[in-house]
């Protein structure tokens, strides 16, 4: 470490306190304290900041997602440094030896070119062609594993072994590790990447019994640099398979290959696994993929509709209407655009809204909405400043009128309620209220930008 004069160590210690307030306005309190409180600062070592961390896995992260940004934020305070390097341990006393860096650029290691061609070597299952990182719509739900997909993807050195990926049925598991397996193709064809099922798995291992072969069976997935293993909680229960399982595990994370993991839960939901073998799944970075918000349904279906039928047009409102309508997840919203496009292609219908709920029908009938009056009422209300009881009481001033109005329409349209029936809700108003307070709003949304942004904003909040 350089022998610096006193004030180039107080700046030091300055710098280290500026970078750290930055650090911690840019990413929120409880990003920092989780990832980021725990770095030291060490010193120098050439124009390079040190910094120590307390275990490899937080270096490992920390190296993947905020090392750029606290180089650069150094840089802005202390335009003289050149680098950030990140050593695991404790702080070692000012007297001692350096220790040793890890360097955070470049993060691979040399590799010697592996003999195994690009090829599945017969285990693996075929990858879907379209499942890849450019077909895959990021959103607030998936932005995390897809994040950590890319890394995984990106880097030849594990940077979190294993990746555990759990979210509902439908969510795009499958789809990024899919991409995961194209992208290393592409860019690192000489890496063996295989990506398989449990189910597969064990089917592969039951026969390699069978035959007496669990040498090369074992050989098979041992040489693989990146191996994939999809829906794990159909593993849960077969004794000798998880054993096998863990083995292979183990094995290549030993040497330092990287692993990927998928399953509907997360390890410690994982009953019927043997407690070791959970807890090891959840060593490396667990991270879930939640339910699909508005938002990321519209994206997907743009991004779905320009790849399936890029010769037709789907009319926004109809994506917009399949958005609101199917809810559960990606792979049924896939499904009901399909459909639609069918249709228009093989019969040469016209796409509308009215199309599209005649041909989804079934699926949409299975997603009736939950939503009740009561709920739109509140939410109505609060969001207006006006009480709850103003919904159905008689007073007819504009600053009541309107959001029972608007309270009306979102009624009409995000229940299956008919208009009687609404009416009946607000104070037992007639049907022709409703309508014509339908038919208010409506004209409204399209002179009065406020007010429409007011419904949709509440429509989305009340669809959760
Ligand atoms: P899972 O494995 O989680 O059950 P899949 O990966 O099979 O789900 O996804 C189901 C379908 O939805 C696939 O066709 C996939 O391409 C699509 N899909 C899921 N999420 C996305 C997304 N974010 N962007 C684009 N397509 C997606
Ligand atoms: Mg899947």
């Amino acid at each position: 470490m350089n022998l610096r004069p006193k004030s180039a160590v107080r700046d030091l210690d300055r710098h280290w306190g500026q970078v750290q307030a930055m650090l911690q306005a840019e990413f929120g309190e409880t990003a920092y304290r989780t990832w980021l409180e725990p770095l030291t600062l060490v010193g120098l070592e050439g124009d390079r900041v040190l910094l120590s961390v307390p275990t490899r896995f937080l270096r490992d992260w920390i190296a993947a997602h905020y090392a750029d940004r606290i180089r650069a934020l150094w840089r802005r305070v202390d335009g003289a440094i050149g680098g950030v390097a990140l050593t695991v341990g404790p702080a070692p006393a000012a007297s001692g030896n350096p220790p040793v860096a890890t360097t955070l650029s470049p993060l691979a290691r040399p590799r010697e070119a592996s003999a195994t061609a690009n090829s599945e070597a017969g285990i693996g299952a075929p990858l879907d062609a379209r499942c890849t990182f450019e077909n895959f719509v990021v959103g607030k739900t998936n932005e995390l594993a897809c994040a950590a997909a890319r890394r995984v993807a990106e880097l030849e050195t594990p940077p979190f072994n294993p990746l555990f990926v759990y979210g509902g049925v439908g969510l795009g598991k499958t789809h990024l590790m899919h991409a995961i397996a194209w992208h290393i193709r592409r860019r690192h064809p000489a890496r063996k990447v295989v990506y398989l099922s449990a189910e597969k798995f064990m089917y592969q291992f039951v026969k390699a019994l069978r035959f007496k072969d669990t040498m090369s069976f074992k050989e098979l997935f041992r040489s693989s640099d990146v191996l994939m293993v999809d829906d794990v909680q159909f593993i849960s229960g077969k004794e000798s398979t998880q054993e096998e399982f863990f083995h292979t595990f183990n094995t290549l994370v030993d040497r330092g290959r990287q692993i990927v993991i998928s399953a509907d839960r997360s390890p410690s939901e994982l009953s019927g696994l043997e407690e070791r073998i959970r807890s090891r799944l959840g060593w490396g970075l667990v991270v879930d993929i939640h339910p699909t918000t508005y938002e990321l349904r519209l994206g997907i279906l743009h991004c779905k509709a320009k790849l399936l039928a890029p010769e037709i047009e789907v009319p926004e409102r109809v994506l917009d209407f399949l958005a609101r309508r199917i809810t559960a997840n990606v792979r049924e919203l896939e499904g009901g655009l399909n459909r639609i496009i069918a249709q228009a292609t093989l019969v040469g219908r016209e796409i509308s809204v009215d199309m599209a709920q005649e041909v989804l029908q079934d699926v949409l009938r299975a997603h009736e909405r939950r939503i009740t009056i009561e709920e739109i009422q509140k939410r109505v209300a609060e969001h207006f400043r006006v009480k709850v009881s103003d919904m159905h009481s008689a007073r007819r001033a504009r600053a009541v009128a309107r959001p029972r109005q608007v309270a009306m329409y979102l009624a009409k349209q995000l229940t299956p309620r008919s208009l009687p029936e609404i009416g009946r809700k607000f104070g037992n108003r007639d049907h022709t209220t409703v309508m014509h307070a339908i038919r208010r709003i409506d004209e409204l949304r399209a002179v009065d930008a406020v007010l429409n942004e007011d419904v949709e904003t509440l429509r989305r909040v009340l669809q959760g």
